[in-house]
């Protein structure tokens, strides 16, 4: 059994990475569209066999709720829209996959997740890498302590901004700067590494005060997370430097290396570590799975099996309210606790 997704902005990631996915699913299929742009949506929708009565605009987005023939509603819209269109489509009676980040902050976090318990349908947050098959081992081998305990973690994700006028740089349609988009990856997954939360943030932000990319958001953001059992992670996320993004977990006997880490393919995992005598670090090969078409899969699964998907509207509550700490302890220059990660419901 296939469910019917709706994909909700069809900009460069839906084209590029989602709409191919959905065409690779087991369980699930794409059956509708809504976009602002009614030519787009058409072709569109020509190329991915979508029945042009299956089309929907930004207006008349509130009728899925009489289309039995969407189950699902895929948010691939700027993070400012994410908390709306998420409020809505549970009110339409549909289960909702909203983009990373979840929101712009954790208060939105909080109504989406409270409309779809009022609705009594699903909300999963899109954290790709926590289905990546290389990811996936370097939690395995943490979490297994086959490199012994885990001490130290670090990571990074950085790019370099081009157009000022981008979404990305605008507050109100982004809620902030490298942290939320790409800093969200290290600390996504160092918290997926360790099956724990952390107790005690510190970070610092440069930003550039003549840069004009960075009249709203800010640009370079150096964090701490201190977790469980002494476990320490330094992360980095930017918006001026070229793309490079990595991770690596150091444990008591060896060390594990996604390097690069975070991308779409071509993710690279070594593990170093003494064989006998002699230091030794293997490239592991793992099973090439598509992360995306992985993620997909997981929300209709859980759906038809009517349990908790993977990563729900807590996980990205959670990261919410970690990116609020952050920012505190940059603000006034001391460490701070995350408030209120332990109140959160559901695993962990
Ligand atoms: P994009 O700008 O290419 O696409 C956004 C789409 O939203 C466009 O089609 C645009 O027309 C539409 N839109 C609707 N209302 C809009 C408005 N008021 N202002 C601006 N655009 C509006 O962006 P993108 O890179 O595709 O990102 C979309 C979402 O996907 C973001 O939340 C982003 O964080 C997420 N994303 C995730 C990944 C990932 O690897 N998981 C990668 C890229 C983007």
């Amino acid at each position: 059994q296939r469910l019917g997704w709706a994909v909700v902005g069809l900009g460069e990631f839906a084209l590029g990475q989602v709409l191919p996915a959905l065409r690779e699913a087991r369980k699930s299929r794409l059956v509708a569209l809504v976009s602002g742009s009614p030519e787009k949506a058409r072709r569109v929708a020509e190329q991915n066999g979508v029945s042009p009565k299956n089309i929907y605009t930004y207006r008349n987005f509130d009728s899925i709720r009489d289309n039995p023939g969407i189950d699902v509603v895929y948010l691939v819209l700027p993070n400012g829209l994410h908390a709306e269109y998420s409020v809505r489509a549970s009110r339409a009676g549909k289960h909702v996959m909203s983009e990373k980040p979840m929101a712009t902050s954790s208060a939105e976090a909080r109504q989406m997740i409270d409309a779809a318990r009022t609705a009594g349908k699903k909300l999963m947050i899109a954290y790709r890498a926590q289905f990546e098959p290389r990811h996936v081992e370097v939690a395995r081998l943490t979490q297994a302590r086959v490199l012994g305990q885990p001490r130290q973690m670090m990571g990074e994700f950085v790019q370099n901004m081009g157009d000022p006028k981008q979404w990305r740089l605008d507050r109100e349609l982004a809620g902030g700067g490298s942290l939320p988009d790409i800093g969200l990856y290290p600390l996504n997954f160092s918290r997926f590494v360790m099956g724990a939360e952390p107790t005690e943030v510190m970070a610092q932000i440069f930003t550039s005060p003549s840069d004009p990319r960075f009249r709203e958001v800010e640009d370079r953001v150096a964090f701490t997370l201190q977790f469980p059992d002494g476990v320490v992670g330094s992360f980095m996320s930017g918006y001026s430097s070229h793309r490079s993004a990595r991770f690596r977990v150091m444990s008591e006997r060896g060390w594990a290396d996604l390097d690069p880490a975070f991308q779409y393919e071509g993710n690279r995992l070594r593990v170093g570590r003494r064989v006998g005598q002699q230091e030794g670090t293997d490239q592991r090969e793992v099973e090439n799975k598509s992360q995306f078409v992985l993620e997909i899969d997981e929300l209709s699964s859980a759906i038809l099996e009517n349990r908790e998907p993977k990563t729900p509207g807590e996980e990205g509550l959670r990261d919410h309210l970690i990116m609020e700490a952050i920012y505190q302890s940059a603000r006034e220059h001391r460490p701070v606790q995350p408030l209120g990660l332990a109140a959160v419901a559901g695993r962990r």
